[in-house]
């Protein structure tokens, strides 16, 4: 097996939506599965941690940067394969195909259900490890079955083995695997109420968030019963910032913690992070888990 391209200290800033975090170590984008496997050797035999990178739209990297070799799954890992039938399609998309790629898709050719995967801005694997969801449907809604790779074998389980809950999956405790494809099924409808459907949709996304400044969307998980964006609201926050550093609480949505000019360290991220969740603990006397997932020591 020849050596895989591995690049050194690259850093991950430009690779993820927050716009912030210091470098990996050892960076690589495999061009295809089989070089994928022959990184994940490479970093087991040599005894180095991996961090498998999507499109980094949910994720707070360290200023210290991660100490590992990071895979960023990309698009060359982002095939999409169609197969239809009278009433229904079956589709396979590659784990780096933009998750807005497979909603597309489906909304051009007339299938319905995966509406809310046009303006979620993360990879396919990320949504399958993350269950992401909108507007009433996650991917578990749609999910017929999930490819991955897992200490060497690859392996296909079923949407019930992957487990899916609120914003996890199984493969949140899966250490070593990797997402490869996700195959949905989708039953045809009609085109213009689809296409409808789904600007509508965008529409919602476009007036209620803050998609022109950097953040990670939704910085907490919906607690049971209630929801993050209303309790910060609610204790004050509304376009809170400790500092100048370019961290502050959405004024447009305040389940956003969003870095203003891309100026903030993740440090200043995620202090704001642990007062938000202080003070609507206080002040609501609820606690607020953060959905954004940290990545590296801080
Ligand atoms: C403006 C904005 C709006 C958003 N709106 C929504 C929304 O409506 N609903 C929602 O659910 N989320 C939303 N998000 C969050 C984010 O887009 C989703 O969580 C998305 O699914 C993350 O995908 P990613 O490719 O960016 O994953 P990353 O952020 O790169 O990674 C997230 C986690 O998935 C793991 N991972 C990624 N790819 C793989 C793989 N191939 N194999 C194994 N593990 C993998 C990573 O290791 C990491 O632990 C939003 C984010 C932004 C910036």
């Amino acid at each position: 097996m020849s050596e895989p391209a591995i690049q050194r200290d690259i850093p991950l800033k430009q690779f993820t939506t927050f716009k912030c975090g210091g470098p990996a170590k050892y960076f690589a984008e495999p061009s295809s599965e089989e070089e994928l496997v022959s990184l994940l050797e490479y970093a087991k035999t040599n005894d180095i941690e991996t961090f498998i990178l999507g499109l980094g739209s949910n994720i707070l990297v360290s200023d210290n940067g991660f100490d590992g070799l990071v895979i960023r799954i990309g698009k060359k890992l982002g095939g999409i394969d169609i197969e239809e039938d009278a009433a229904s399609a079956v589709i396979t998309a590659g784990a780096g195909a933009p998750l807005s790629l497979l909603g597309n898709t489906a909304v051009k050719l007339g299938y319905e259900g995966a509406e809310f995967c046009c303006g979620i801005p993360g990879t396919v694997g990320g949504a399958v490890f993350m269950n992401a969801g909108a507007y009433g449907r996650e991917i578990k809604d749609i999910a017929v079955s999930v490819r991955y790779i897992e200490d060497g074998q690859i392996r296909t389980v079923n949407a019930e083995e992957c487990a899916f809950g609120y914003r996890t999956s199984i493969f949140a405790d899966k250490e070593d695997a990797v997402i490869l494809s996700l195959t949905v099924r989708l039953g045809q409808g009609d085109p213009e109420q689809i296409r409808a459907y789904a600007d509508q949709l965008k529409e919602k996304r476009t007036s209620s968030q803050p998609l022109d400044v950097p953040s990670a969307g939704s910085t907490f998980k919906r607690p049971e019963g209630y929801f993050a964006g209303k309790l910060i609201d609610d204790s004050g926050l509304r376009g809170f910032k400790l500092d100048d550093s370019g961290a502050q609480v959405s004024p447009k949505h305040c389940g956003f913690v969003v870095n203003n000019g891309g100026t903030a360290s993740a440090a200043d991220i995620l202090r704001l992070i642990e007062y938000v969740r202080k003070t609507v603990l206080e002040k609501q006397g609820v606690k607020i888990e953060p959905e954004v997932r940290m990545i590296g020591k801080f």
